[in-house]
């Protein structure tokens, strides 16, 4: 069985403690995984202190450069890259939409590529007889990186390039139940970085729990559930970190009576079940005009029952499991209360035997605002379709929660679209789709969704302190 190691100071440690890592489409386990104790955090956090002096002072090109050699090195590790994504997560090679584990290595290329062309440049903020003042932006320090297990090495990447490539060094701790990616990607990284630059440590919550409470890291950058990301902003409290929170999201779309249902059935099929529904900004909570209700209800339907289910190693897969028994538990429970409330289930509910944690897709209709089902985030393949006739009342409910990732609106009327858009409660809004992140556009949450942003300007920035430089003239 392969034993994955932590990376410390450009060094491969193996430890006596090991976890499982499971395959949820199996329940087998895929490799072992090295436990990290705090004192190897201490080793990590030493490490990356040191290797701070220097990688800070290298200049923007060459820190450019190496991470478009990082990004060679996963587009030559591709294919093994993938294959681990959909052994430790669950989500097919390919998938429907083409939304698999190729999908997100490729995401990974492609947010390296662009984060090389980004720069912080010097602001003049003044330049006058009196004096000048310009605005520098320096890095932080050492960032602490805590991940998720749902896009283990997309959300990886997204907190590691900005980070180094602003200067700052990295301890990383993925989700104990899908490290092995990012572990592989630290071990490629690592053969273009200078050793320290990049550490990962591998474990359970309570490593967790240790890079946050760190006082040699400056700044976490965290993406999980909102009741860890509140912890994680508490036990940072003391040392004063820095914070880039994305969290949970109960995204809301609503679709207005004039769309083309055929044309729009598939996009919101694809965007609410991508990942077997565990994204953070996937469309969980579909409100549909009472005159297209039924007629959208049952294109969803008709694609759901045509899709199949099964182990994403194999070919033609279009969905795989949920990834941990944790979580189908939530998403059966979900379904039960739904059904108790006297929901109708247009497709799925069913329980399917194992082995792996299989659910099938399941669309729930005759359900409204104050079931769990819609209250609460599902991260799931389940999605409750609610029947509307007011657009006021609407816009008001898909705001009553506590949550404010995404929104969408769907409409053949833009200018209407925009007006609704601009009163949801969220930090992204998408007209006619969802979940559409891209590296160039900030991301980030409102509410209980977060703190902060990630991609683009804003998103670099985060990883920096200002410091203004005051010229005096006269
Ligand atoms: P989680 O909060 O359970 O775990 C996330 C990470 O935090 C893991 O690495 C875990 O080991 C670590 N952790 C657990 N307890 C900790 C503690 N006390 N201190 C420090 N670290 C700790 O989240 P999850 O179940 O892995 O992910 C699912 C959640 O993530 C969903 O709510 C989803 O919406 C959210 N998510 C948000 C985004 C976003 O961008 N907003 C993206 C992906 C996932």
């Amino acid at each position: 069985m392969t034993q994955y190691a932590l990376i410390i100071d450009g060094k491969k440690i193996t430890t006596q403690d090991t976890f499982d890592v499971l395959n949820p489409a199996t329940e087998e386990v895929v490799a072992q995984c090295s436990a990290a104790t705090p004192d190897h955090v201490d080793q990590a956090v030493a490490a990356a202190q040191r290797a701070f002096k220097s990688w800070s002072q290298v200049d923007m090109a060459t820190r450019q450069q190496k991470i478009n050699e990082i990004a060679d090195k996963i587009e030559a590790n591709f294919n093994e890259l993938a294959a681990l994504i959909t052994q430790e997560q669950g989500k097919p090679l390919q998938a429907f939409a083409g939304l698999g584990a190729g999908f997100e290595v490729g995401g990974c290329v492609a947010w390296c590529r662009y984060t090389a062309t980004q720069d912080l440049k010097v602001e003049v903020l003044q330049d006058d007889d009196q004096g000048r003042v310009e605005l520098h932006r320096k890095p932080l320090g050492v960032v602490g990186s805590i991940t998720p297990w749902n896009w283990p090495l997309m959300i990886a990447i997204w907190h590691v390039i900005p980070a180094i490539m602003t200067g700052n060094t990295v301890v990383i701790k993925p989700s104990s139940m899908t490290p092995l990616s990012t572990v592989r990607f630290v071990e490629l990284a690592n053969e273009v970085l200078p050793a320290g630059v990049l550490n990962i440590v591998t474990g359970e919550g309570g490593v967790g729990r240790v890079i946050t409470g760190h006082p040699g890291i400056r700044k976490i950058v965290f993406t999980g559930s909102t009741p860890t990301g509140k912890g994680i902003m508490k036990g940072a409290a003391d040392t004063l970190k820095k914070l880039t929170l994305e969290l949970g999201g109960n995204d809301a779309g609503i679709v207005l009576p004039d769309v083309d249902v055929a044309e729009i059935a598939p996009k919101i099929f694809a965007t609410s079940f991508i990942n077997s529904g565990q994204t953070c900004a996937a469309l969980k909570r579909l409100y549909v005009h009472e005159d297209i209700h039924d007629q959208l209800c049952e294109a969803l339907t008709q694609i759901a029952q045509g899709v199949k289910l099964g182990n994403g190693m194999d070919d033609g897969i279009d969905f795989g499991p949920v990834q941990n028994r944790a979580q189908l538990d939530i998403v059966r429970e979900l379904a039960d209360v739904a059904r108790a409330n006297g929901a109708r289930f247009l497709t799925g509910g069913e329980e399917m035997s194992g082995p792996g944690y299989f659910y099938p897709l399941t669309l729930v209709a005759d359900v409204s605002d104050g079931c769990r089902l819609v209250d609460e985030e599902q991260f799931g393949p389940i999605l409750p379709i609610i029947k509307y006739s007011d657009i006021d009342e609407v816009i008001e409910r898909s705001n009553n929660n506590p949550n404010g990732l995404g929104g969408s609106v769907w409409s053949k009327d833009i200018e209407k679209a925009k007006a609704i858009a601009a009163r949801m409660e969220c930090g992204s809004v998408w007209i006619n789709g969802h979940a559409l992140v891209k590296p160039h556009v900030p991301f980030g949450g409102v509410k209980d969704s977060g703190l902060g942003v990630e991609f683009g300007q804003q998103g670099l920035e985060e990883y920096t302190n200002i410091q203004a430089v005051h010229i005096e003239k006269a």
